[in-house]
Formats: structure tokens, sequence, C-alpha cells
């Protein structure tokens, strides 16, 4: 049991905690509802305290990290959370909001505490699952609930001046006027979300299940909008970082029978043609629970290595 990190994916709809060896193994994993941090009246004590039961229950007592994905852009400090707008309380108020929760957790475990934004821990999951630590410049996109985006350049993360950038679910799609929930208008997410694909089967599909939707209906202009909405998303980025290799990733593209020929034409279609000639890997991100705990370990060792 030497050498473990603990590893939290806390996404806006389940807490998944595990302990990762330094093989990358996952050991333990434990899958909880988020809504016991979102509804605690202090979620940083009740995130302490489950991380002191899992260690209990595993008998785990020596740890040489704990390292936290999050559903929102972190601070290049590593440890405070910009804002997640996809995690509120009853109140209806973002649970972290420009809060530091590396701090409290360091202090009462004694260890180093990490925390990145869980689409960054991801794609540390992706580029090693597939060879890609060598690449130049990767880009990755995972369209679940909302999209997140995560952009390597020479093995390091593109985060901007303070840590905010590459906020991709609420660029502005040009003379869109949808009402998002961030209170702008016409954000990406409004056209390539989960939220959106639940919205169109509301209105046109009230009587297929979500997960036949693309079964039953891919075919059919709503559908096909939507597709295209979101390898618009994918095309902008390629034209902006023209990647070695594209990341395609989420509860979207990974549903059953997602439309990923038509999906990857609209993305050629749309792509800047001097970044088209010289082409990019699309490779589609392995479906798999526990990426995102293992993602947060590899992010914790990479950052122990610096220190
Ligand atoms: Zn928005």
């Amino acid at each position: 049991m030497e050498n473990m990190i603990i590893g939290i994916d806390l996404g806006g709809t389940n807490l998944r905690i595990g302990a990762v060896n330094n093989k990358n193994n996952l050991i333990k994993p434990l899958v909880l509802k988020s809504e016991c941090i979102a509804s605690s009246p202090s979620p940083i004590s009740t995130l302490c305290k489950l991380i002191e039961e899992y260690l209990c229950d595993t008998n785990i007592t020596h740890i040489d990290a704990i390292s936290i994905g999050v559903p929102s852009s972190v601070e290049n400090d590593n440890a405070t959370v910009i804002c997640t707008t996809n995690i509120r309380n009853q109140s209806g108020e973002a649970v972290f909001s420009h809060v530091n929760i590396a701090e409290n957790i360091k202090k009462h475990f004694h260890v180093p505490v990490f925390v990145n934004n869980d689409v960054n821990n991801l794609m540390l999951y992706d580029t090693l699952t597939h060879h890609l630590e060598d690449k130049k410049v990767l880009v990755g996109i995972y369209i679940g609930t909302g999209v997140g985006a995560s952009v390597i350049i020479n093995g390091d993360f593109l985060k901007g001046k303070n840590g905010a950038a590459l906020d991709l679910g609420h660029i502005p799609y040009y003379g869109k006027k949808e009402l998002c929930s961030c209170g702008k208008k016409g954000c990406c997410e409004c056209y390539a979300s989960g939220w959106r694909l639940q919205q169109i089967r509301k209105e046109y599909y009230p009587d297929s299940p979500i997960s036949e939707l693309f079964t039953l209906h891919k075919t059919e202009d709503p559908l096909l909008d939507f597709v295209s909405a979101c390898a618009n998303i994918y095309a902008i980025m390629a034209t902006i970082f023209n990647p070695d290799a594209l990341i395609i990733g989420g509860g979207i593209p990974e549903m059953k029978d997602f439309p990923k020929e038509q999906f990857e034409k609209e993305i050629n279609a749309s792509v800047g043609k001097d970044v088209l000639s010289y082409g990019f890997d699309v490779i589609y991100s392995t479906p798999f629970v526990g990426k995102g705990i293992i993602g947060a370990a590899i992010f914790a060792r990479k950052m122990l290595l610096k220190s």
C-alpha cells in the first residue's frame, strides 16, 4: 500500500473517489452523490470527512497526496476553484466560487493537495492511454452536461493569465439568442451539450428514452443540427490550435450510435483549410468511469515531480 494518491472526480452529479498506485491502477473506487457536498453548510469539511471515511474503510494509512478534479476552471495556484457553475447549493449559488479548497484539506491531512479542472485530468488520462505524451499540441473537448476543453502545448496545460482560459462552454455562437445558465445569451452550451440534447428530447421526442435518441432519430433534422453544433466547436478549436490530435470525449460522443461519420465529416468541412492541409488525428476518449480519478492522480504525480 505504498505511494498511493487519493484521486477525486467531483462532477455535477457524482463524486468518485479512489486510491491510485504508482502504476496508475485504481484501487477500491467509490461513487457518491455530489449532492452531499452541494447541500452541506460546510462543503470543504464534508469533503474532508468523506476522504477520512474512505481511508478508514480501505485501511489506507499512508498517502502521498490528494488530488481533486472539479467542473470549473482552477487558478494557476492549482488550489483555487474559480466557479462551479454546474454544482449549486439549495439557494442556487455555485458551491465553490473563488475559493481555495486545497488549503483546508492540506491542513487536515498534512499531505500535498492539488486541484485541477476535471477535463484537464481526463485529458491526462487520455494522453497516457493513447501514448500522446510526446506530441506538441493536443486539443481535447469533452461534451457532457456542459462543454469542457483542455489544451496541452509541449506538455503543459494552456491556462491563461489567471487559469480561466478555455471556458469553451460559454464561447458565443454568433447571432444566437438562447439564454444560458451563466446569464449570457447564445453560448456554445445552449446548442452543443447534454443540456441541449435533453431539450431536444422534450420538444421532439418525448416518448424516446434519452439513451436511444441517436439510435432512433439520428437521420432527422433536430439531431443532424445538434451534431453539427457539436462539430462546430471542434472545428473552431482545431482551426485555432493546429493540433497533432483532437480528442473527443464526454457523455454525448460516448452515447450509443452517436453518428461519428457525420460528425467527423462536418468537422473536416468546417476546419480552416491551412490546418486541414496538415491534418490531425481524431481520437475518441475511452469510456471508463474511473478515468477522472486516475487522471487526478497523474496530475498529482506530475506536480510532485515539479516541487
Ligand atoms: Zn454561458
